[in-house]
């Protein structure tokens, strides 16, 4: 079932769901379902599954010398999400990227959701690599998340790539979108970053994912400003529970956000992890609570990896 078509059916009650990332290659997917079981119990309707950027890996060589190759070092996004589909019986929903993809695989990637039964596609440009100070669109590739939304939208109305095919038997996929609260890193403002979500939106996305956000005032900003400008379809709130002493470093760089005043003091205030993880569940706690009594239509989990976390936060909350 698309995710529009959950939030209409709750009927205003807020829904629970999360997002995982996909097993290094050579793990055992038994790991990814160890930790999504406990989580099946708060019913989530949909289960989000990133896909990962292509990296460069050195392999040592007979004569000592290092080869450089290329490699996708978590594949099987769409393999994972039709796992979690007829073994759960949720909606999976795989984060289809602009990097990495020329149209054609992208399409093929496409035809394969549609045929496995996905009714949803989180559309999304991707990061840089990580040896890239910036991101550089792959040749013969979607170049912005605008782009991408535009592809699928074609293949709804049952168009292929250089029109070769044109039918009426067609995928009718939802279209996610990510948005930001606190501005993309690469937009010179949050007005424009606006105006390139609104873009997203008029070329057929139904609703946004936010990033991650701490303080709660961004995220009603960020709707409002959104509203304003005619972005009418649902805006999904995306909460991280902090975990490590060190997110406090690392989540603002990487996602350019600001962390309260307070969230810092009780992080700081924290003797091991064992402390900072139960910070981070009180926070989200709190954050969820008034996200809900503000009508948010879902509360979105970043699980990356150990759900134990998650676990507390819903037990609370759903
Ligand atoms: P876009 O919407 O294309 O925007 C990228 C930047 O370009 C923005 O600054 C925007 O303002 C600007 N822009 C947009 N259109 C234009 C235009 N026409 N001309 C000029 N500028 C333009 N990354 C992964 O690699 N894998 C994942 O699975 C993944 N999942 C995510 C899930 C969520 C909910 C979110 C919020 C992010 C996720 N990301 C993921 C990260 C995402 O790929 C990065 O944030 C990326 O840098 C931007 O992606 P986007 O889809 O927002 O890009």
């Amino acid at each position: 079932m698309k995710v529009t078509e959950h939030i209409k059916n709750a009927n205003g009650k807020t829904l629970f769901s999360f997002e995982i990332v996909p097993p290094q290659k050579g793990q055992n997917i038994q790991d990814l379902y160890n930790n999504v079981d406990p989580l099946m119990e708060f019913k989530p309707p949909f289960i989000d599954v990133t896909t990962s950027r292509e990296e460069y890996v050195y392999i040592k060589k007979e004569n000592g010398l290092l080869e450089q190759k290329m490699t996708r070092m978590r594949p099987g996004t769409v393999g994972i999400c039709a796992a979690l589909k007829y073994k759960y019986d949720v909606d999976a929903i795989p984060h289809v990227l602009c990097g990495g993809f020329t149209k054609e695989e992208t399409e093929y990637v496409l035809v394969d959701c549609h045929y496995l039964g996905l009714d949803n596609i989180m559309a999304l440009r991707g990061d840089a690599m990580k040896h890239e100070p910036y991101f550089v669109p792959t040749p013969g590739g979607n170049e912005y998340a605008v782009d991408l939304v535009d592809q699928i939208r074609e293949l709804n109305q049952g168009k292929y790539l250089h029109n070769i095919i044109e039918t009426t038997n067609r995928p009718d996929f939802c279209i996610g979108v990510a948005g930001y609260p606190e501005k993309h890193l690469e937009s010179p403002s949050m007005d424009a970053d606006l105006r390139r979500l609104k873009e997203k939106v008029d070329a057929g996305a139904d609703y946004v994912v936010t990033q991650m956000f701490f303080d709660n005032s961004k995220y009603f900003n960020f709707v409002e400003k959104a509203r304003k400008i005619g972005i009418t379809v649902p805006i999904i709130p995306g909460i991280k529970p902090v975990a490590v002493k060190r997110h406090q470093q690392i989540l603002p760089q990487i996602f350019r956000l600001d962390m309260p005043e307070d969230l810092i003091s009780a992080i700081e205030g924290c003797k091991d992890n064992v402390q900072v993880r139960q910070v981070g569940i009180e926070w989200a706690i709190q954050q969820s609570k008034e996200l809900m009594a503000h009508g948010a239509p879902v509360v979105h989990f970043y699980s990356m990896g150990k759900s134990d976390n998650i676990k507390a936060i819903a037990k609370e909350i759903f």
